[in-house]
């Protein structure tokens, strides 16, 4: 319905646009050589415009470039800040912290009482830390395979776990295959990492009956291959799939602790075996958490009684440092509070309600889905079942467009897919702004 001439009518003018509206990025990036490709950080390239907005500041759910351009932020850090950028309490811990010390190596009080909040809040009684939600990711997958004796895992086609070898596997023509894009990928994971698609019961049974699987890795709603919803019934077949084969069922809650307090199990069920959280939970300092059952910990202190002294294989230097503790310390228990879910719920309820109307009345075929918080409209008529639909459903171009048409508009969204976050300290303004663009965006590419 909108054709590739339209998209590149509006991607050339918006490239214009945010050309002279952003002088000073233009210079930052013709200066910042000190930097491969201009950044610190290779991701940093993934956004829509010639060069990155550089970032001044941000407050809340608002942040200001260095050319003094303001944003209503629906990027969040990507879920870093999901709570909102510096959140006064999580501002005045860190300030306590820096004058105390910020690494130890030891355990803290602060620690102690995290560990209690944790399990209140997730449902799991015992937790470790680590540095980032992949780490934590790649910690699991070790105790997983450790405990259980078997080397396989699986995962769903279209997954993202964060940096983990062991889940960069797609399912092409109904086989594993190796993600092409790797960077210096030598090893060959298809021998111990299986793939099917999500919402396919008969493939996960096959997949879990051949009882060689340590444990499936999922997000219960996937969130990186655009947003696909779990078929009704769906969790609860891989819970039981998984206790009839002894599989163990891990939930990588990173992005959808944003459908409640307590993330998407406690919420919706089931209830996995471990779980994995990080990003927002640390308010955008870096840190990540895991949580296991009892059953889990008795396992796994039975594999450390049985193992060698030595290395591990799990955890890193800084991993459960003063500062991480403090931030998610004060994170549990000043901030993410099952109040500050209210407002994001109702936000989020309101963006889908302004975007649905915008697409009805454009005569468009697109969607809008939401996991909680988490919001995303995708430009193609059914709402994929699973991560090979969702794939051939995206549309990078046109993406690539809308995105830039809404940053020279003021409107921050993710880099990528078309995914926006409503925070606790997100106005109706903002959301109703983002609606507005959106719509005006809508009938550019139309004209
Ligand atoms: N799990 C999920 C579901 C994620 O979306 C991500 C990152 N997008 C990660 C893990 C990894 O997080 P990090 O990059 O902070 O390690």
């Amino acid at each position: 319905m909108i054709g590739n001439a339209a998209i590149l009518r509006v991607a050339e003018r918006e490239a214009e646009r945010f050309r002279s509206a952003n002088p000073h990025a233009f210079a930052h990036h013709a200066s910042a050589t000190g930097w491969f490709q201009s950044v610190p950080f290779h991701w940093m390239k993934d956004w829509p415009s010639r060069v990155p907005i550089v970032a001044a500041s941000a407050k809340d759910a608002m942040l200001t470039s260095i050319d003094g351009q303001t944003y209503d932020d629906f990027c969040l850090g990507d879920t870093a800040s999901l709570f909102g950028h510096s959140p006064p309490a999580l501002a005045a811990a860190l300030a306590q912290q820096a004058r105390e010390g910020l690494s130890y190596m030891l355990p803290t009080e602060r620690g102690a009482a995290l560990s209690k909040k944790l399990a209140a809040m997730f449902g799991l009684p015992q937790w470790q830390v680590t540095t980032t939600a992949s780490e934590a990711n790649r910690a699991v997958i070790r105790w997983c395979r450790g405990i259980s004796g078997r080397r396989k895992i699986l995962i769903f086609n279209g997954a993202y776990h964060g940096a983990v070898d062991d889940a960069f596997v797609d399912l092409k023509g109904g086989a594993a295959a190796m993600r092409a894009s790797l960077v210096g990928q030598v090893h060959d994971l298809r021998g111990t990492t299986a793939v099917v698609e999500f919402n396919d019961e008969a493939a996960l049974a096959a997949a879990l009956r051949g009882g060689d699987i340590a444990c499936l890795l999922a997000e219960p709603v996937m969130t990186n291959v655009g947003m696909v919803r779990d078929a009704p019934g769906f969790l609860q077949t891989l819970r039981t799939l998984c206790d009839e084969t002894g599989t163990l069922l891990v939930f990588d809650e990173t992005h959808t602790i944003s459908s409640g307090y307590g993330g998407h199990g406690v919420v919706h069920g089931p209830k996995p075996d471990l779980m994995v959280v990080g990003k927002s939970i640390g308010g955008g300092v870096p840190c990540a958490v895991y949580g296991f059952s009892a059953d889990v910990a008795d396992r796994m202190a039975a594999l450390n009684r049985s193992r060698p002294a030595g290395h591990s294989g799990i955890g890193t230097t800084l991993s459960a440092n003063a500062l991480a503790i403090t931030a998610m310390n004060t994170m549990l228990g000043e901030v993410i509070a099952p109040a500050a879910y209210h407002p994001m719920l109702r936000g989020a309820a309101r963006l889908v309600a302004g975007l649905e109307q915008e697409i009805a009345s454009a005569g468009l075929d697109w969607h809008v889905t939401q996991v909680g918080a988490r919001v995303e409209f995708l430009t193609c008529p059914t709402p994929p079942r699973n991560g090979g639909e969702a794939k051939a459903a995206m549309h990078p171009e046109l993406e690539a467009a809308i995105h830039l048409f809404l940053a020279n508009r003021g409107i921050l969204l993710a880099p990528f897919h078309n995914m926006m976050l409503v925070s606790p300290v997100t106005s109706d303004d903002q959301i109703d702004r983002l609606v507005g663009a959106f719509a005006d965006c809508v009938k550019r590419l139309k004209e």
